[in-house]
């Protein structure tokens, strides 16, 4: 699943600057829905630093600021745990305005990386729910999948505070 945000960025338009939420656009400009005139448009991505199997660092960019067409902060998230150098996933999140949401992101993408076998696929953010949950899996398979899930997101430090 694709999410992106198309902004309007024409002064007198009354939607100027208002973020759309896009889902499965895949077109290279955005079309304002009320002035017609094109956008600005930010793809929700993500790309691995290098090819190093073991990812210890999320570094997710949000708060974007559609007047500068820049994101304002970036939440990082880092395991220390681990020793010697290993992978860094960067990613844009346009829809993330708050630095709650973005650490909880940004850790729930470090947990489903270090669950991944391979590494995630260009432009593509990983997703837990697609890369493990599967509507056409036999029922035991789905519930299995399913308590993996709760029991990886119980152990998160986010969740416990
Ligand atoms: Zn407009």
């Amino acid at each position: 699943m694709k999410r992106s945000v198309g902004y309007c960025i024409n002064r007198g338009c009354p939607l100027y600057l208002q973020g759309a939420f896009l889902l499965n656009y895949h077109k290279k400009s955005f079309e304002c829905t009320r002035c017609k005139s094109g956008g600005d448009i930010q793809h929700e991505s993500g790309y691995a630093q290098n090819d190093k199997p073991i990812f210890q660092e999320v570094r997710l960019s949000y708060d974007y600021d559609p007047a500068n067409c820049v994101y304002r902060s970036i939440a990082v998230i880092r395991d220390e745990s681990l020793t010697g150098i290993h992978n860094v996933y960067h990613c844009i999140a346009p829809m993330t305005k708050t630095d709650k949401q973005a650490l909880k992101s940004a850790e729930s993408i470090l947990a489903t990386l270090s669950q991944m076998t391979e590494l995630p696929t260009k432009n593509e953010l990983p997703n837990w729910y697609e890369s493990r949950l599967s509507w056409d899996d036999p029922p035991e398979i789905y519930e299995k999948s399913l308590v993996e899930w709760g029991e990886s997101l119980s152990k998160s430090p986010l969740s416990q505070s």
